[in-house]
């Protein structure tokens, strides 16, 4: 089954080059000339939406948001007018969940089938393979496709109904906004009464603070990096999308709130391409 995969980003190059690795054959579209070309120098086929809908058994899409995949799929000259019979559409885009159920039953009218399976991990995740996937949809169609996403990551879990992948991201992006938002406060606290960064981390790692979080982004921070990475104007997508969806089930989401209001001030100062751990930047020079 030939596999096609829409979306050339962060994300989207290193997955297809796990699926090249694992032996898959891969058609792949992207706006951008370069980021097809990475990919084809790696083996994969460079094609289109249509050619894809047409030929492939599977397509995965790997866009920034819903609008993106509603545009990609639903939109004129999109997928699903191309789709054959049977297509499996696999959407690892972190979206609103309601949004992934309106994709779902437009493609169903049609005889495609979706599942969406948004990711955790991040880019070194997504280059070596080790990516947390978190799947929505008909649970036979999960285990079929199973093999497929494990070329891509590390687990693959089954977490419900369609839409459910994507409401179990908006909890996994919540914990690490926050996580973020804690290490960046109080390491500045830390510093700020006069004790090494560094010193601080060491000690503090591998007791009840620790975290993927801390050990992913206190690199980052002390070596005031902030190359994406994971950038600050998709994490505003998905706190977004988490405000919309709590407002949607009746959940009052505070702290969320205060840390989206944090990422808009320094998206407004020019800092939305960077790495979310640039909400170091909010205690520590976001107007230099
Ligand atoms: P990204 O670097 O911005 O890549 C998204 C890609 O989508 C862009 O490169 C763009 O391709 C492509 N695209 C957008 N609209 C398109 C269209 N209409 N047709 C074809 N291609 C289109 O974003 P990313 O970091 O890879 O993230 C992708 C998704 O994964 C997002 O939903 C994000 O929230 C999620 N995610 C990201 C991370 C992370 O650490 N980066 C971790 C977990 C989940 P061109 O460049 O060719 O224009």
């Amino acid at each position: 089954m030939k596999i096609g995969f829409i979306g050339l980003g962060i994300m989207g190059k290193p997955m297809v080059k796990n699926l090249i690795k694992a032996g898959e054959v891969v058609l792949v579209h992207s706006r951008t000339q370069a980021s097809v070309d990475e990919v084809v120098a790696d083996g994969a086929i460079p094609s289109n939406i249509a050619e894809i809908g047409r030929e492939c058994g599977m397509v995965i899409t790997m866009l920034p948001d819903g609008p993106d995949v509603e545009q990609v799929v639903l939109g004129a000259g999109g997928l699903l007018e191309n789709a054959k019979e049977g297509l499996i559409l696999v959407d690892m885009s972190s979206i609103a969940p309601a949004i992934s159920q309106k994709i779902h039953d437009k493609c169903a009218e049609k005889g495609v089938k979706m599942l969406d399976a948004p990711v955790s991990g991040g880019q070194p995740g997504a280059i070596n393979g080790t990516l947390s996937i978190m799947v929505g949809g008909d649970g036979d169609l999960f285990e079929r496709v199973r093999p497929i996403l494990l070329k891509m990551g590390a687990s693959a879990v089954h977490c419900g109904e369609i839409g459910a992948g994507n409401t179990t991201k908006l909890a996994n992006n919540i914990i690490v906004a926050m996580n973020i938002a804690a290490v960046c406060e109080a390491f500045t606290l830390s510093t700020k009464a006069g004790v090494d960064a560094q010193k601080v981390f060491e000690a503090i790692k591998g007791g009840l603070a620790g975290s993927a979080v801390l050990n992913a982004k206190i690199p980052m921070i002390l070596d005031g990096n902030f190359n994406p990475g994971f950038k600050i104007d998709l994490h505003i997508k998905d706190l977004q999308n988490a405000v919309n969806t709590g407002q949607e089930v009746g959940c009052p989401l505070p702290f969320t709130g205060q840390t989206i209001d944090i990422y808009r001030q320094l998206s407004k100062a020019g800092h939305g391409q960077k790495d979310h751990s640039g909400m170091w930047l909010y205690w520590n020079g976001a107007n230099e």
